[in-house]
């Protein structure tokens, strides 16, 4: 397609636009480099990274006036860490249980770069936030006494934390930062890519941004690596390409700055973009009784929703006895967390009730349940004292954590009334029989994650999905390089991390813990890596 024409994947759709026209006498300034990165989050500080090891003369571009946040977890497929622990991942598995979950939407000659590469990328990045101070931990918990769950659950997420000389916290990105700095390199900030530059033959031989003095064109030797993440913050691309967030999410706690700039840059271009849309949502989004899912915010201005401010509340992923409005429960809330939201999204408002009793911390410990979910698990074994009403005070406070001295209480300031108070009782009588039969005869959940609601007081929250990120983008091979409708390499165009596509479709496998972070930083690397020729 020639710039401006809309491409298969997204014919008719509004929220692609054209390219900017930019006049040539509009540009104040053009430079050259030898390798263009553009999105300096962990996506762009990893291939950044790369570039300065193996001296390239690169230019890092990025929106904003800051780096993008560390994500700290990140998956790796058999690293000395997990091998040190004697955990071994079947790859062969993990590879079709991934391509299971996209239903090979999912490239996995793509994917299988994230599992036959990720040890390398850690043996890589490991003395570099070593040397700054991080050591790395990683789970290998996923086994316990009480039972299991069927899901494959790979030990593959690592996580790398410290303090520099001055006590601060480190945090991977700024350390990166650091040290492409030490070797004479910075990021080139409030530089926002308009659109992308093509010679005559379609390939790509830089980019033109917008910056507070006007259009600066960058022209590369080795092409352009888009690392500017998803959409999360775009509500037109949002209703289009992931309708499910109308339907199910509450907050996001994404960037206001990643709203699909890169994609549609490289749509512009003539790229393929995935078919199916692939949000990241976990199951925290917390809200008050009455309130519902969907985009609340107007058309171009970052897309929000009615829970916020408070963007995740991390204990909705555990796995307690959750119900919709009309007091009943909907499925098996032992499965990865984005299930929950997507099965709520047939629920009136699209949101869910989850429901405990004072027993919290012994049930939290006894679920054991992995990802970030389990900072639940940590933040309460670590206040093995405090009450819980302390522990949850500013969600108390907020009155989204709601508590009562009976059932019945409880029920009536969720707002469950008539027939709806009576199906909520109702269903807490059987999640005891289930609890006391240890077996649930509704959805088969696992029986080490039924819970008794027998001991006061008792407590309710409802939510809906918080969407994080937006993991569907530009097709891309198992180099990085970013495809045409026809499946053929646009010369010069490379992505990386949210932007690229050609891993997931409609979910996200949260069980592959870090997965996210994990293909971002090893895909990088490999794009920089195959953009310099160092890799064939
Ligand atoms: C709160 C939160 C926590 C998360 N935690 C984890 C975790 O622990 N583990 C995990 O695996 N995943 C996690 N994720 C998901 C993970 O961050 C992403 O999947 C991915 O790793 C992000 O990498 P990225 O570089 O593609 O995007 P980002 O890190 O979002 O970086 C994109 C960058 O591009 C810049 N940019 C955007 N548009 C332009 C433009 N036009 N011009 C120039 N620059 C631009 C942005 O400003 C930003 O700096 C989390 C996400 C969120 C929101």
């Amino acid at each position: 397609a020639s710039e401006g024409e809309a491409t298969a994947a997204s014919t008719s759709a509004d929220w692609l636009g054209s390219a900017p026209s930019i006049a040539e006498g509009d540009i104040v300034e053009t430079r050259d480099t030898e390798l263009l990165i553009i999105g300096a989050g962990n996506a762009g500080m990893a291939a950044a990274a790369t570039a300065a090891d193996l001296g390239l003369d690169f230019t890092l571009c990025e929106k904003s006036g800051s780096m993008q946040s560390t994500r700290h977890w990140f998956g790796a497929v058999n690293t000395r860490y997990t091998e040190e622990a004697g955990a071994k991942v079947d790859t062969a598995r993990l590879l079709n249980e991934l391509m299971r979950y996209s239903s090979c939407q999912g490239d996995p000659r793509v994917a299988r770069v994230w599992i036959e590469e990720s040890a390398e990328m850690v043996e890589w990045i490991d003395p570099i936030l070593a040397a700054a101070g991080m050591a790395c931990e990683f789970d290998n918990d996923v086994d316990h006494p009480t039972g299991g769950t069927e899901y494959l659950v790979p030990t593959i997420q690592h996580y790398y934390s410290g303090t520099d000389a001055a006590g601060e916290k480190l945090e991977r990105n700024k350390v990166l930062l650091a040290y492409i700095n030490e070797r004479g390199y910075d990021v080139a900030y409030n530089h926002s890519l308009a659109k992308l530059v093509q010679d005559e033959a379609g390939r790509v031989t830089g980019a033109i941004f917008e910056t507070p003095d006007g259009y600066v064109q960058i022209n590369s030797e080795r092409g352009v690596l888009l690392a500017t993440g998803g959409y999360s913050s775009n509500s037109a691309m949002l209703h289009a390409c992931n309708p499910m967030v109308e339907r199910c999410v509450t907050s996001q706690a994404g960037s206001p700055n990643n709203v699909g700039d890169g994609i549609r840059a490289a749509l512009w271009a003539g790229a393929a973009k995935d078919a199916v849309g692939a949000p990241l949502i976990f199951d925290r989004g917390a809200v008050l009784p009455g309130q519902n899912a969907g985009i609340v915010t107007e058309e171009g201005t970052p897309a929000g929703f009615a829970g916020e401010p408070v963007v995740q509340f991390n204990l909705g992923s555990q796995p307690f006895m959750k119900v919709g409005r009309d007091g009943k429960r909907f499925y098996n809330e032992s499965t990865p967390y984005n299930d929950c939201c997507f099965a709520a999204a047939s629920n009136e408002g699209g949101v869910f009730c989850q429901v405990f009793d004072a027993n919290l911390k012994e049930n939290v410990k006894r679920f054991s349940t992995i990802g970030c979910s389990r900072l639940t698990q940590i933040k309460l074994a670590t206040q093995p004292d405090t009450p819980i009403d302390e522990i949850y005070a500013e969600e108390m406070e907020r009155g989204v954590l709601i508590k009562a001295d009976t059932l019945s209480e409880l029920a009536d300031k969720l707002g469950f009334e008539g027939q709806a108070k009576e199906n909520f009782l109702h269903e807490v009588e059987k999640n005891n029989q289930f609890f006391d039969n240890q077996a649930d005869l509704d959805f088969g959940k696992e029986p080490y994650r039924l819970s008794e609601i027998r001991t006061a007081p008792f407590y309710g929250c409802w939510y809906g999905g918080c969407i994080l990120c937006t993991l569907d983008g530009v097709r891309i091979n198992a180099d990085m390089q970013v495809l045409d409708n026809d499946n053929h390499v646009i010369d010069g165009l490379y992505a990386t991390g949210d932007c690229s596509g050609s891993m997931f479709a409609n979910n996200y496998p949260e069980y592959f813990a870090g997965l996210a972070c994990g293909r971002s930083l090893t895909f990088s690397r490999h794009a920089v890596r195959h953009m310099a020729g160092d890799i064939a």
